[in-house]
């Protein structure tokens, strides 16, 4: 400030020297002031077109290019285009934070939702758009309520006790694809909102399944089990002979057996979801695999009747398969007992193995009984399904079968195939990938 006094004072004392040159003729003083008030006037202007110019700058001019301006407005342009400066800076490093913590939001497998104090939606992720079927842009500042039509919704909304979520079904769900979506609002701010949405469809499906299997385990159990307790009461109870005991004892076997079976099956089941994938490295010789299906299919035969069964073994090569021997052959024996089991005595029953055109090998089971009606075909491998529980219980089926057979298939990267036809028999076929089957001639050969 002091140097601006300065420079006024040199510039009047320069006026004052020009107007004593300038006006000699008139008095000492007059030339003076005149050239004082004249410098005083040039130095107001210039000063007033630097304030003006910088003024202009600051109102509509580039902040990134600022005019040049020497001296005291100099400085100050100069400060304020600093200032500037570091807030754009500021400005920019903010904006990219939001756009990564956005990006990050952007991310979540949950859909995210901020509304403001009315209600109106301010941002939206991807997977809030998706789960809602917004739009994030177009749907920019719609009041949720207009777009979140669910009753269970608005209750939820209307209510305003937040401590929990609501579960609400999504857009487009159907009886047949059921989407389940779990919604929290979580208040912040000034009557701001984070809403929160979640994709429970497997979740539930997984429960209800889990509740299903529960009350079927139960069911199973419970059975036998009343039984044994009516034999158990009647023995208590009633003065037998001896062949009447020996026959209860012979029933009450019966209905352990089955139990022991249930839980074997459960024990198989539980086994191939809690372990590691099968080895690729371990080469099991299928000749060996199906002898001993077909020994244990023979005893099952001839328990049932003395006829027995017609069971015919083919084998195409000689093949080896790499995975678990003691899961391989539950899959194997389980279709073999089944086929047995289904079929009427007398009845025909081929087990094949044969090595496919594209190098996948296939172990079916080929069975003369009275076939599967296609209604039921799709859900055969569901645990506790079957088609007739008296035949099934009867023969010592435990309904576990068959969604063993699959786990095994498909834990192998195989599949179980399933063709019948009512009164013609049925086909169940397993199927394995070209990498875990190997002809044992060709690796002879080779050594
Ligand atoms: P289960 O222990 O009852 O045999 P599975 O899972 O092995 O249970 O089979 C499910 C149902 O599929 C059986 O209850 C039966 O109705 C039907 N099934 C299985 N194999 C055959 C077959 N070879 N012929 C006819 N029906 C079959």
């Amino acid at each position: 400030m002091l140097r601006r006094v300065f420079r006024l004072f040199l510039f009047q004392l320069l006026g004052a020297v020009v107007g004593y040159m300038l006006w000699p003729s008139a008095t000492y003083m007059q030339g003076l002031i005149a050239g004082i008030v004249g410098a005083s006037w040039v130095w107001l202007m210039i000063d007033l077109r630097r304030g003006h110019k910088l003024r202009r700058w600051l109102r509509t001019g580039d902040t990134g290019s600022p005019p040049r301006i020497p001296g005291y407005w100099g400085e100050i342009t100069d400060r304020v285009r600093r200032l500037l400066r570091d807030r754009d800076r500021l400005l920019r490093d903010s904006d990219a934070r939001l756009q990564e913590f956005l990006s990050a939001i952007q991310a979540s497998p949950n859909g995210v939702v901020l509304l403001d104090a009315e209600g109106r939606i301010e941002w939206c992720n991807q997977t809030a758009a998706e789960h809602f079927g917004f739009d994030a842009r177009r749907d920019v500042l719609q009041l949720i309520g207009n777009l979140v039509r669910d009753p269970a919704f608005a209750a939820y909304q209307a209510a305003g006790d937040f401590t929990h979520d609501v579960v609400m079904p999504g857009p487009g769900s159907s009886s047949s694809r059921p989407v389940r979506l779990s919604v929290h609002l979580h208040p912040y701010g000034e009557g701001r909102a984070l809403m929160m949405s979640r994709d429970v469809t497997a979740l539930e499906q997984a429960d209800a399944m889990r509740r299903d299997f529960v009350a079927n385990v139960s069911h199973e159990i419970r059975t036998p089990l009343t039984v044994l307790g009516g034999f158990v009461e009647t023995m208590q109870n009633l003065p037998l002979d001896a062949s009447e005991r020996q026959r209860y004892l012979s029933l009450m076997s019966q209905q352990a057996e089955r139990m022991q079976s249930l839980v074997r099956d459960l024990l198989t089941l539980s086994r191939l979801e809690g372990s590691p994938p099968p080895r690729t490295d371990e080469w099991i010789d299928v000749r060996g695999l199906i002898a001993q299906c077909e020994e244990e299919g023979r005893e099952l035969s001839m328990l049932m009747s003395e006829m027995g069964h017609n069971l015919q073994v083919e084998i195409t090569g000689d093949s080896e398969i790499a995975g678990s021997p003691v899961e391989l052959h539950s899959a194997m024996a389980n279709l073999v007992n089944n086929a047995i089991r289904y079929t009427p005595t007398g009845g025909k029953v081929v087990v094949r193995w044969r090595v496919l055109e594209d190098g996948n090998g296939e172990f079916s089971v080929t069975d003369t009984g009275p076939g599967i009606a296609p209604e039921h075909l799709p859900r055969l491998t569901e645990r506790f399904y079957r088609i007739d529980r008296s035949r099934s219980r009867e023969t010592g089926g435990t309904g576990l079968g068959l969604a063993i057979v699959k786990h095994v298939a498909q834990r192998h990267a195989g599949s179980l195939t399933i063709d019948s036809t009512p009164g013609h028999g049925s086909c169940f076929a397993i199927t394995l990938p070209a990498n875990r089957v190997r002809a044992v001639q060709s690796l002879k050969a080779a050594a």
